[in-house]
């Protein structure tokens, strides 16, 4: 039977990639975004679907829609633009959740909240397993999503427990691929723009920190598994590549890749940027029968030809 699904979020890097998987199997797809960091163009090719719909609003703003499901993704995820109106990132986070909620306490639909590996802040334990609860600054520049984001899981949490909320939890570690935006300032789009123009690679600290980075398709496949799981399992569950790469690697193969002959420029390390992450996808395998496929430089290949094209058409 077809489903009706929001999208919070939905015209977003990942939020396009999940309406157009979803569009794919049969669903109606009710795609909500306020355009902070998406655009119309990452959707421009859904606009005529029969079974698409996009509403221009504000999460943190009521609604009122029926539905079945509703993956949670509204949110600036690159540090540089949820730091640039801090306040508005955590209202997202929470005012968000909680309207998200009260939809799904309305309509009884099944909420998945994107969440993330920042929940476990600069980490101590390593790789990290679901079960850690983060070391986190809750006063930092980096807190207004970390810390909005730990707050969205407890009303999930809490709306389950008070109000019997199906919800689900979905921990995301670094994804990339092609429709980041081009000023989206995450490392793996800024390195392969960087390189594309021939301009410095602007590494941040020595490059000796470390993340572990996944395709958008591998992913979007883990937050579907997740929702179609059954009902007595709602996570959290780390949905991430646990292939783990110091930021001096990926520089190097980025240029290798775009035979590029940008060189590296060593810039000063953000507050609190995490010196480690990598995913432990024990319970993702397990429970969702999930794992990644796409390997890195398979990845970056794919995301170089989309910037390579958007770059393009600019010029
Ligand atoms: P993105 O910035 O491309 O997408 C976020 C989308 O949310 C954008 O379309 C933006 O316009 C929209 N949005 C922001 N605030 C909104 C609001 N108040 N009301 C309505 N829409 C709003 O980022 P993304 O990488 O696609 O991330 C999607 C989700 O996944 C986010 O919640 C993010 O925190 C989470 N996540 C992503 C990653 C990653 O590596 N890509 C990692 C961890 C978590
Ligand atoms: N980074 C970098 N150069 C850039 C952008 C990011 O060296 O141009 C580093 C950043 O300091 C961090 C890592 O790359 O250690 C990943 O940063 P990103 O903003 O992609 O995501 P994060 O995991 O920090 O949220």
């Amino acid at each position: 039977m077809t489903k009706r699904i929001l999208i919070t979020g939905g015209a977003g890097f990942l939020g396009s990639h999940l309406c157009e998987r979803l569009l794919g199997e049969g669903q109606d797809v009710l795609c909500l975004d306020n355009f902070f960091t998406g655009s119309k163009d990452n959707i421009a090719h859904l606009l005529g679907h029969p079974r698409f719909e996009l509403i221009r609003h504000d999460i943190t703003i009521p609604i009122y829609l029926e539905v079945d499901e509703i993956y949670n993704l509204a949110c600036p995820a690159s540090p540089v633009h949820y730091q640039f109106n801090p306040i508005k990132t955590i209202k997202t986070n929470v005012m968000g959740a909680i309207n998200v909620l009260g939809i799904a306490k309305r309509t009884k639909a099944r909420v998945l909240q994107a969440s993330t590996s920042e929940v476990y802040g600069d980490p101590d334990v390593h790789p990290q397993q679901e079960s850690y609860w983060g070391r986190v600054n809750p006063i930092g520049i980096r807190s207004c999503y970390d810390e909005g984001k730990r707050a969205a899981e407890c009303l999930m949490m809490d709306y389950r427990r008070q109000n019997a909320v199906n919800t689900k939890i979905v921990r995301i570690f670094n994804t990339y691929g092609p429709r980041m935006a081009v000023n989206d300032g995450r490392v793996v789009s800024n390195f392969i723009i960087q390189a594309l123009r021939g301009k410095n690679i602007t590494v941040y600290g020595d490059g000796s920190h470390t993340r572990s980075f996944c395709y958008c398709d591998d992913l979007i496949d883990g937050l579907v598994r997740m929702m179609n799981s059954s009902d007595d399992f709602f996570g959290p569950v780390n949905i991430g590549n646990p292939g783990e790469f110091t930021i001096l690697e990926l520089a190097r193969l980025v240029i290798d890749l775009t035979g590029s002959s940008s060189k590296i420029d060593f810039q000063p390390l953000p507050a609190d940027d995490p010196a480690q992450r990598k995913p432990d996808i024990t319970l993702a395998k397990n429970k969702l029968d999930w794992l990644p496929k796409i390997p890195l430089e398979q990845g970056l290949i794919n995301t170089i030809t989309y910037f390579q094209e958007i770059l393009q058409k600019q010029s």
